[in-house]
């Protein structure tokens, strides 16, 4: 008999495997599950502090920047807007947050949560940001702060930022970038560009789990965090403390998740190997495939061609499609997960990730396979 105190054992794990092909998480790389069995080590282990430089190093190279302050954030890619925002804002400063879709959101409300006087700028969902469109709101706002989402993964827009950084120094303001969906897709040249500071997730381009978040801080940033009048408001994503964790002086600040850091060093070294350049046009490549396949399905997209991400496509519902009950067909007919819509394209898209690993030839006709079966 089991009482209140003692639940019945539920059975040993084990999940109808899936295809992940939603806006994230995607699917493991192998090489990465192999890492993640590897044993532990304590998070102040001489061995695992050069695990964690490694790692540092490594993402220096994918962000393509010689930023001191990169690190993963222990957190998913919200921690990393969070950390962003935190360290930067003070109460009354001015924020310039650039919405286009659910993310530029999410970005606004953070930044009303560190206190700051947060001016909105607002573009249709999936469409996206001029230079002159910003400049002339840094000319209006003149924040401390522009936010700006590089893919917005509610939309499957790509948000040009080659000429963010420039701009933003005209008007003396800070460029903070999420790099959520495009880290490990589609270039993010933190240098080049003079992004002040960029965050991103490991469950997506760079085919991890969820549970960690990349993040760099420029000069500008640096000198932003030290110059505040007031402490950081949160403590365990103080950028001051972290610093000191991941720099040279190893002092504690949390339990860093050791099997995380293993995963995301795989699938850094595999970023690294295959090369930016060659991983780009890998995701460039199947994406065309799979818009060949919408298009001969008679199948549209939300965004516009011209600012069409490669790694994300918010396909739109032929009408007649009952939204749930096609993703629930996709999922015990085919074993593939694909995102519904967000916002006020709940019900009215799919969105169809092919990210990291998971952009491959096999996953392209997968996934067309399905839904000329279910949508057709
Ligand atoms: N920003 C963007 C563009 C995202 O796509 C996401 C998640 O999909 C986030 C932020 C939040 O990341 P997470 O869900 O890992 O906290």
């Amino acid at each position: 008999m089991t009482s209140a105190s003692t639940p019945s054992l539920p059975g040993q794990l084990n999940p109808t495997p899936r295809l992940l092909l939603g806006p994230g998480p995607s699917d493991l790389h192998p090489r990465v599950v192999a890492a993640m069995t590897t044993p532990l080590l304590g998070h102040l282990d001489p061995q695992f502090l050069l695990l964690m430089s490694e790692t540092q190093e490594m993402l220096r190279a994918v962000f393509q920047t010689r930023n001191e302050l990169t690190l993963p954030i222990s957190a998913t890619g919200s921690g990393g807007m969070e950390a962003c925002l935190v360290n930067l804002l003070e109460p009354g400063d001015r924020a310039l947050i650039c919405v286009a879709g659910y993310f530029g959101e999410r970005m606004a409300e953070m930044a009303r949560r560190c206190g700051a006087e947060v001016h909105v700028e607002q573009e249709s969902w999936g469409k996206t940001f001029s230079p002159d469109r910003l400049r002339e709101a840094l000319r209006r706002v003149r924040p401390k702060v522009l936010g700006i989402v590089n893919a917005e993964t509610s939309t499957g827009a790509w948000q040009d930022i080659s000429f963010l950084g420039a701009l933003c120094r005209e008007f003396d303001a800070l460029a903070v970038v999420d790099c959520v969906t495009s880290l490990g897709c589609t270039p993010v040249a933190i240098d080049t560009w003079q992004i002040d500071a960029a965050f991103s997730c490991s469950q997506k381009g760079l085919s991890c789990p969820p549970g960690l978040a990349p993040l760099t801080f420029g000069p500008r940033a640096l000198e932003a965090l030290y110059r505040r009048k007031s402490p950081v408001r949160s403590w365990y994503f103080d950028l001051t403390a972290l610093r000191s964790y991941w720099g040279t002086e190893r002092v504690y600040h949390h339990t860093a998740p050791i099997t995380m850091i293993y995963a995301l060093r795989e699938g850094l070294r595999l970023v690294l190997e295959e090369g930016l350049e060659a991983r780009f046009e890998r995701h460039q490549r199947h994406a065309r495939a799979l818009r060949a396949g919408l298009e001969a399905l008679g199948l549209r997209t939300l965004a516009e061609e011209s600012c069409q991400l490669p790694q994300l496509h918010a396909v739109l519902l032929p009408d007649g499609v009952n939204d749930v009950q096609g993703r629930k067909r996709l999922l015990e007919e085919f074993g593939i997960e694909v995102g519904g819509g967000l916002g006020e394209y709940k019900g009215r898209v799919w969105r169809i990730g092919l990210m990291g690993y998971n952009s491959r030839t096999n996953c392209v006709f997968q996934v067309l396979a399905a839904l000329e079966k279910v949508l057709i």
